[in-house]
């Protein structure tokens, strides 16, 4: 028992160790051995039937053509192959066999079935001993007025030819399943195993990804190849390798945002140094002139005072566009129903009382410009803008203020007539900290964040900016959607 139970559990994990396309063949050949004995049983059966029913109407047959003759001559039973025919006289319910009859050594079961037939055809299979199984057919030749009497007509032809010829069937047939079944056990293995081999690809694709350290880079350059396999696993690969692409396209970006985070960082401290460099170097100066020269110290600290209030701007507009980034805090922008012809209105009067010495045409439409938006903050979109038009261009620069409204959309554009942007430069100046030339900028007291909390603004407002440049005409449009 516990050997047994040994054995069982030792093909149980070799079971479970095997691969699919052996266990598919195996499971397909315990199905088709399932269908072969069912198919093989039936046709052993229909066989056995059918031979059956043949030595039937043989015996039948034979007994028919006889039994005229056998009541006019009462002459001896015709012998018919190796059967045995026997007439019997059946009298007081004893029958005895007539001269000439064909029999076995002992008669009695054969004379039995020749008493019961005086009241009719009948059909037994008997065993007689020592000889196998019999099929007898009794009929009546002559019946007595009460059918207790009379003379029976007895054939018994043995069915041994008939079992030989099922058992050969069997043979064949077990031989023939038994074979049909290798093939297919031995094939379809071969076949399954052709038929899985892109999956086992597939698989060593994973190992492959399993084994690339996917902290170092954020290429991913393992794909599943090869074609072909059937739709399911065309299916398969497809959503395998786009599941690589969509892995790898993550990987990347967050990549980029760390890389982003880390230069913005860097950027960050180094901005804020310069101005807290002059702070220190002012104050030492002041401290100096507190001593020495009394009538420097009024400049020395205006010089101070401007360090930081460059510094106050830089840190607000870097608070400003953290907390745009951070999702999960509450964004720095209040939306309401506004109208945007107003805050442009107030810009530009801001603008005129600021810059004198650029020229402003301002183009507003008599009807307000509806949306749900922030008015202060996109006040301080069009302050960037029109402060950009006027810093980064020479005095004396006509700059334009429209505002327009057209398929859904606000649009506000500042454009000025200044030196332009080129192509290269076009496509970073949103960029945190991004500027065109540095050293002029910086002097103009830029911060290099002015464009870039402009895109952080308008994005989170749903809207898009961008700009369109060449010398003599600059051209920042700035898209949003109009409330409904
Ligand atoms: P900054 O604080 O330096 O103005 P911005 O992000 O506002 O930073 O602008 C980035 C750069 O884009 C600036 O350094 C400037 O060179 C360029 N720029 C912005 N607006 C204009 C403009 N209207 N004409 C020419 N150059 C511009």
């Amino acid at each position: 028992m516990n050997r047994i139970g040994r054995w069982a559990r030792r093909w149980y994990r070799a079971w479970r160790a095997s691969r699919l396309g052996t266990r598919l063949a195996f499971g397909l050949g315990a199905l088709s051995l399932v269908v072969f004995a069912i198919v093989g049983a039936l046709t052993v059966e229909l066989m056995h039937d059918y031979l059956n029913r043949r030595l039937d109407e043989q015996l039948k047959t034979s007994q028919v053509a006889q039994v005229p003759h056998l009541r006019e001559s009462k002459d001896s039973p015709e012998v018919v192959y190796s059967w045995y025919s026997a007439v019997f006289e059946v009298r007081e319910g004893h029958a005895v066999p007539q001269p000439g009859s064909t029999l076995p050594n002992d008669v009695r079961p054969l004379a039995r079935i020749a008493e019961e037939a005086t009241g009719g055809d009948l059909f037994r299979t008997i065993a007689l001993p020592g000889q196998g199984s019999y099929r007898v057919r009794a009929c009546p030749v002559e019946t007595s007025q009460n059918g207790t009497a009379g003379t029976v007509l007895l054939s018994a032809a043995p069915q041994a030819d008939l079992d030989n010829t099922v058992q050969q069937l069997m043979l064949i047939e077990v031989i023939a399943f038994l074979i049909a079944l290798a093939i297919l056990v031995v094939a379809g293995r071969v076949v399954l195993r052709r038929g899985l081999r892109p999956l086992s690809d597939m698989a060593g694709t994973a190992h492959d990804i399993a084994s690339h350290d996917l902290t170092a880079t954020a290429a991913l350059p393992v794909r599943a190849s090869g074609t072909g396999g059937g739709a399911e696993v065309e299916e398969l690969r497809t959503a395998f390798n786009l599941m690589l692409s969509h892995i790898e396209s993550s990987l990347a970006a967050r990549t980029e945002a760390n890389d982003r985070l880390r230069r913005f960082v860097a950027d960050a401290s180094h901005e804020l140094r310069t101005p807290l460099t002059s702070i220190r170097g002012y104050a030492d100066l002041f401290r100096y002139a507190a001593a020495n020269e009394p009538e420097e110290r009024e400049a020395h600290l205006e010089k101070i005072r401007a360090e930081t209030a460059r510094m106050s701007v830089l840190v607000d507009d870097l608070l400003l566009l953290a907390r745009l980034d951070a999702r999960d805090v509450e964004p720095p922008v209040r939306p309401r129903r506004m109208d945007l012809t107003e805050v442009a209105a107030a810009a530009a009067d801001a603008f005129r009382a600021g810059r004198p010495g650029h020229p402003l045409t301002v183009s507003i439409p008599e009807e307000p410009v509806l949306l749900h938006a922030d008015p202060a903050r996109l006040r301080q979109v069009l302050d960037n803008l029109l402060a950009n038009a006027a810093v980064h261009t020479a005095e004396g620069t006509p700059v334009e203020l429209a505002v327009t409204a057209a398929d859904g959309m606000a649009v506000a554009t500042v454009a000025d007539a200044g030196p332009g942007i080129s192509a290269e430069d076009q496509q970073r100046i949103f960029d945190r900290f991004y500027r065109v030339d540095n050293s002029r900028t910086r002097a103009a007291g830029g911060t290099g964040l002015g464009l870039a909390v402009v895109h952080s603004l308008v994005v989170e407002h749903g809207g898009t900016v961008s700009v369109d440049s060449r010398p003599g005409r600059t051209v920042f449009t700035v898209r949003l959607p109009l409330s409904a």
